[in-house]
């Protein structure tokens, strides 16, 4: 099963993804996490990325593209989890033919759904936190990186609902709620 999970940044699909991994043995493929894999080590991508990320914006297509296209070479294991992907209109198009070439389908889309107010909050909350732990804080985990960030998926990125609607892949559930609670909301949107 390959399923894509979208969502505006704070409404838990990390979380969610990290809960497939380890519950159904599914792979994660967030291009969020290669991005700050490529920063951490240096190479000339990561050093390239590295001030758009920090503003809330989106790098371009064609990197992530060719991100997502080196992972989808390798085992699909459990099925892939799209986490971050895609985030524009190009991208979901890129997708859609990759995963033919190697064989794959998409069997859902799940939109997780939360309201903005609460979005802001978990954001910069999760970088107080983070900080207050000692802990790595992402550099765009701040009111004022996530405003961008907020306008970017609007304007970018949920014209994809519309999309994935049409195409009949679109399952909704209720973000909020406990890990757990939306756990089992994502759960029952699958396919059995
Ligand atoms: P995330 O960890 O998914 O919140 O992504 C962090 C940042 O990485 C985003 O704000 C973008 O700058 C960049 N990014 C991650 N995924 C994508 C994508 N699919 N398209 C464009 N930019 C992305």
């Amino acid at each position: 099963m390959n399923i894509i999970l979208l969502g505006p940044p704070g409404a838990g699909k990390g979380t969610q993804a990290q809960i497939l991994v380890d519950e159904r043995g599914m792979i994660q493929l967030s291009t969020g996490d290669m991005l700050r894999e490529a920063r951490t080590s240096g190479t000339e991508m990561g050093k390239r990325v590295a001030a758009i990320m920090d503003a809330g914006e989106l790098v371009t297509d064609e990197i992530v593209i060719g991100l997502i296209r080196e992972k989808l070479q390798g085992d699909a294991g459990g099925g892939f989890i799209f986490d971050g992907f895609p985030r524009t209109l190009p991208q979901a198009d890129a997708l859609a033919a990759l995963l033919e070439e190697v064989g794959q389908k998409l069997d859902a889309v799940v939109e997780m759904r939360v309201n903005d107010d609460v979005l802001v909050e978990r954001v910069v909350n999760r970088g107080l936190e983070a900080a207050a732990a000692g802990k790595p804080v992402r550099a765009d985990d701040n009111a004022e990186s996530m405003k961008t960030r907020l306008m970017e998926y609007y304007k970018k990125t949920s014209p994809l609902i519309g999309y994935y609607y049409a195409k009949g892949d679109l399952k909704s559930v209720d973000g909020l709620g406990t890990i757990d609670e939306v756990k089992d909301r994502i759960a029952g949107a699958l396919p059995a």
